[in-house]
């Protein structure tokens, strides 16, 4: 009997390319003919240095990282970041403050870490629910704060800023978690960039730190060791051993993204998958609900409620139950949003998301 195809719309870890997932099957054994696995090497090898400084290249092509950028693999996740960012950088200015952009689950923990650390300005106007991008002209940003963070895409939630925030010359700090790579970026805007990578880049373990030379060198004293970027920095991401195989997965995905148009092409496909699934959830009198403000919907994590506006649940289960018989997984909605979640990170296809939007179309004439 032919195997039933499987389409993984998680939210992370997520579907890779299939054909990275073949390229690390044939040199899972013996990489590159030097008859050891990646997951043997020396992370001092000379076989090692190459898959790092490739990746590195690889990013800086990508994404047109300036000179004056370091570029980091670092481990702890993106929730490392959420110390690591405040551990870094709030000693930049003497107030020690910093101003926060809340519009999710995860720039709100990012917000809480940051608190241990120094004092966290919430620059806009708290939210009822997270649905939206407060206005601009909401926000007061703070005359001393050392940097500005904000999340581009709120993963749970699906809130994605359209717009890059102007902080007045103040230092931008952009988690980029749920939509690195997926869309170009002025990486010169910004302050610091950091990204796990197990939605867009690869597998979980190792998170991207890019950040601009002059911010590197001020960690507070008490900053651990494997946190504090210019001992990262200083030692190329070596200081200790770095997440080996999470790099060369990485690599083989730039690699894959290079090959298939760069940023841009990934920009286009992106427009076009989560158009298939909006345009129905739109056109749908209700029946599908997206609670998200059009101007700030996601193109990676489309949040919905499926039967009436706070998601009927048993109908949302007989959706769930009905896509998994056609081999369409990990669309249940994040535990403390409910309903349904679709992932269209750059591994899934256009093709991926038919199947989808099909399902959705015949499951609406069926049960409306
Ligand atoms: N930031 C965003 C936008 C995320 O989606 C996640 C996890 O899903 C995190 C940070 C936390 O990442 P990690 O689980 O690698 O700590």
């Amino acid at each position: 009997m032919e195997k039933k195809q499987t389409i993984n719309f998680g939210a992370g870890p997520a579907k890779l390319p299939q054909s990275v997932l073949c390229q690390a099957q044939k040199e899972f054994i013996d990489y590159n003919g030097i008859g050891i696995s990646v997951l043997e090497m020396s992370h001092r090898s000379s076989d090692f240095s190459k898959i790092m400084n490739t990746t590195e290249n690889l990013l800086r092509e990508l994404l047109s990282i300036p000179d004056n950028y370091k570029v980091m693999f670092l481990q702890g996740g993106g929730s490392g970041q959420f110390s690591a960012v405040p551990l870094n950088l709030i000693g930049l200015k003497q107030d020690m403050c910093a101003d926060y952009l809340v519009t999710g689950t995860w720039s709100s923990k990012a917000a809480k870490e940051a608190e241990k650390y120094g004092t966290v300005n919430v620059v806009h106007p708290k939210l009822e629910s997270y649905t939206k991008i407060p206005d601009s002209s909401s926000w007061s940003l703070t005359a001393g704060a050392s940097y500005v963070y904000y999340c581009y895409n709120e993963t749970v939630h699906g809130v994605e800023y359209n717009f890059t925030p102007d902080t007045h010359g103040a230092v931008l700090v952009s988690d980029m978690s749920s939509n690195f790579l997926s869309r170009p970026v002025d990486v010169s805007k910004f302050g610091l960039i950091f990204a796990g990578a197990q939605k867009n880049v690869g597998c979980a373990g190792v998170t991207v730190v890019i950040v601009r030379d002059d911010l590197i060198g001020h960690a507070l004293k008490d900053c651990p060791v494997v946190l504090d970027y210019k001992v990262q920095a200083d030692n190329n991401s070596l200081y200790n051993t770095p997440p080996c195989f999470s790099i060369y997965i990485m690599c083989l995905v730039l690699n894959w993204i290079k090959n298939n148009g760069g940023v841009e092409a990934m920009e286009t496909l992106s427009k076009k998958k989560s158009s298939l699934i909006y345009d129905i959830i739109n056109s749908s009198n209700g029946f599908y609900t997206c609670p998200v403000d059009i101007a700030c919907r996601s193109r990676m994590n489309l949040p919905f409620r499926v039967g009436k506006k706070d998601g009927d649940e048993a109908l949302e289960k007989k959706f769930l139950d009905g896509a998994s018989k056609l081999g369409m997984i990990s669309l249940q909605g994040h535990r403390s949003v409910g309903g349904i979640r679709v992932s269209l990170y750059n591994a899934v296809t256009v093709e991926d998301t038919m199947v989808l939007a099909n399902y959705m179309t015949d499951f609406l004439k069926e049960n409306q």
